[in-house]
């Protein structure tokens, strides 16, 4: 099998396997329990907690442990709340009843960020052709009554890394007119850093956002684990009330391996940063060498292991499946959308055709692949492509002389 869909799904690396072990199996107390093991186990969980904070450059008491990124995506949106009203109950009732014009998200976002945005009424920024926020639009688009932006540091689909600080530091500039003309309303910056975090240096402060999403399933670390960095001033609700865990903000008893595990994940990322981004960008770099007759989409400002590639004219969606059958796993676009046969709103929102559309592949390099594994890929792709553009000439060929 060559996988290359890490950006749908990483393999928990075996070292954290190792590291969750003993919290399942002899360390298994609940850290609120009140004999000394218990005690031991909280402490090691706070620990973890800022293992994780610090690669951000943040503290463990920022950070809010969740069950992976859509949960994290979700609470992000409830510092919008003032206490009330969650997006499910926003969901319920459609939004005109609402006047909710205060959230602006990026138009390619991942469903967890953009379904929560549009039940909070929220309105779309545009990208450029390039899949990167269109600046123009956002600040067009930001009004006194703006109080929430949600733009990924990393698009999942096209690898796209999003200029946040640029657009941190123009919202500095209108926070300071807002103060000088007496509006006290909050302007908040979220960021979906999930595809990110593997392969990038991320800081929150020079980054300048006020919550942070991050996803252990993507940096080979367990899935259904995740976090929301959150800055002091902001106010959130909690999406589930009960024991009071996580400062009261996401109750419920903590997933003690899942966040020891991600914190050994994020351990490894860190040490591996800079090598595994120049090796990245030497196995992209061979890989579209060695294939050929396609369309490179996703060119410029993205992180080196995502490759969008589009076949003109030819079903992507045929392609996958030709492909697993000689054991290449690849993918048309993220896939809890693909799983349900929706075309892709991020290469719709890039400018591209219906038939460029059907025609992406988006291959997503990761730590089971190595140069080999990406010769050896391209060649069954190049392969299965040429035969499939062969099968379409002889069928047009057929129907022609069937009239
Ligand atoms: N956000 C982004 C950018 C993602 O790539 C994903 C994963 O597919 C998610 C959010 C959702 O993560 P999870 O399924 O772990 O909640």
């Amino acid at each position: 099998m060559i996988y290359l869909d890490h950006a749908a799904a990483t393999p928990v690396d075996r070292r954290v396997l190792e590291a969750m072990e003993p919290y399942f199996v002899s360390d298994f107390f609940n850290p609120s329990a009140a004999y000394l093991p218990a005690k031991k186990v909280a402490a090691e969980y706070e620990t973890a907690k800022g293992t994780i904070a610090h690669a951000i450059g943040a503290k463990a008491s920022d950070l809010v442990m969740t069950a992976g990124a859509t949960e994290a995506n979700n609470l992000a949106f409830s510092a919008l709340r003032n206490g009330a009203e969650s997006a499910s109950q926003s969901l319920a009732r459609p939004s005109s009843h609402h006047r909710h014009p205060s959230v602006l998200y990026l138009e390619t976002e991942h469903d967890s960020v953009r379904r929560t945005a549009q039940a909070y009424g929220g309105e779309a920024i545009r990208v450029q052709s390039n899949g990167v926020v269109d600046l123009e639009d956002l600040k067009s688009k930001i009004t006194d009554d703006t109080e929430l932006i949600s733009i990924a540091l990393v698009n999942n689909e096209l690898g796209v890394i999003q200029p946040l600080a640029e657009i941190s530091s123009f919202l500095r500039e209108i926070k300071l007119r807002r103060m000088q003309k007496g509006i006290r309303k909050q302007l908040l910056l979220h960021s979906d850093a999930s595809q990110g975090l593997n392969l990038l240096e991320i800081n929150v402060a020079r980054l300048g956002v006020d919550l942070l999403t991050l996803n252990a399933a993507k940096v080979y670390g367990p899935k259904g684990v995740g976090a929301l960095y959150v800055s002091h001033e902001v106010r959130l609700s909690p999406l589930t009330v009960g024991g009071g865990q996580e400062n009261g903000l996401r109750s419920g008893t903590e997933n003690v391996p899942g966040v020891i595990g991600f914190a050994k994940a994020v351990e490894l990322a860190r040490e591996h940063l800079n090598g595994n981004r120049k090796k990245y960008a030497e196995w992209r770099r061979i890989l579209l060498s060695e294939l050929s007759d396609y369309e490179l989409i996703n060119k410029k400002h993205v992180l080196d292991n995502f490759v969008v590639i589009c076949y003109n004219g030819i079903d992507a969606e045929r392609l996958i499946y030709l492909l697993e059958e000689r054991g290449v796993y690849v993918a048309t676009g993220a896939a809890c959308a693909a799983s349900k046969g929706i075309r892709s709103h991020v290469l719709a929102a890039i400018g591209l055709t219906e038939a460029q559309i059907a025609g992406s592949l988006r291959i997503t390099l990761g730590e089971t692949n190595d140069e080999e594994h990406l010769r050896k890929a391209a060649h069954i792709i190049n392969e299965v492509v040429k035969d499939e553009r062969e099968r379409i000439v002889r069928r047009s060929h057929k129907l022609r002389n069937e009239k």
